[in-house]
């Protein structure tokens, strides 16, 4: 397996703004019509509101801000951050919405199966389970994606209009291209601030740190939010047993 943070930090920016090109060739209307013929339509199940389900709701600069308007304190560093320096302080692209200390890891803002917020809930919360990024199938084949957890949640072959298929469409591939974006301003300021602080990242150090965060150490993350670093120090969450 690679690990990703092993790569030169040039050739992942490289290969993003490869993927920002190809996703700005992607035809806004191939997306609309994927999104008409698969139908889909949310039923309220709220899984797709949990880590079980999900993984973690990364978080938009627009949507950070939108967060520490709302609670702040719902905000924390995205799971597995992509570096650690021979300090042993880490690094990571961004911030994700914290989740409740249940079985499901439900999302912070999910209140007896609904979005608290829901008027005012997050880009990729609106998009969801619309995406249109390339990834890897079982086989390993990459190609384009567009629809998350199909079969697996909501109802499909529900009649959509033209328009609204467009809309979801256009907002789609505008998150894509943000989340891209955000991705490559991170890297660029990863190697930006490792090179003026003769800084590098060290495996053997990441795997030590998180050895321990496990067993209940806290951790300190820099992470990446509007062009900086902010500092945060992640406390291990204890677990339900
Ligand atoms: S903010 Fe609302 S819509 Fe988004 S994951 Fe949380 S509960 Fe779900």
């Amino acid at each position: 397996m690679v690990i990703i943070s092993l790569i030169p930090i040039p050739y992942r920016i490289a290969a993003l703004t490869r993927e920002k090109h190809a996703l700005f060739d992607y035809p806004t209307d191939r997306l609309a019509g994927i999104i008409k013929d698969v139908g889909f339509r949310c039923t309220a199940c709220s899984k797709c509101c949990t880590r079980a389900f999900n993984g973690h709701v990364f978080l938009l600069d627009r949507d950070v801000a939108a967060v520490r308007a709302i609670e702040p304190d719902t905000l924390e560093p995205a799971p597995d951050p992509e570096f650690c320096d021979q300090n042993g302080i880490f690094y990571v692209s961004g911030y994700a919405l914290k989740v409740k200390n249940d079985a499901e890891g439900s999302c912070w803002f999910l209140e007896n199966g609904r979005c608290r917020i829901y008027d005012r809930r997050f880009a990729i919360c609106r998009i969801y389970p619309y995406m249109l990024h390339r990834e890897p199938d079982a086989e390993g084949n990459v190609d384009w994606r567009q629809i998350s957890g199909l079969d697996r949640h909501g109802e499909y072959n529900v009649e959509i209009t033209n328009d609204e298929c467009l809309a979801i469409a256009r907002e789609t591939m505008e998150y894509e291209h943000a989340f891209l974006a955000h991705q490559i301003a991170f890297l660029e300021c990863v190697h930006d601030w490792f090179t003026r602080h003769r800084l590098r990242h060290v495996q053997k150090i990441y795997d030590d740190r998180m050895r321990k965060y496990r067993k209940g150490e806290p951790i300190s993350v820099m992470v990446y939010t509007d062009g900086h670093f902010e500092k945060y120090i992640l406390k291990p969450k204890k677990s339900l047993s």
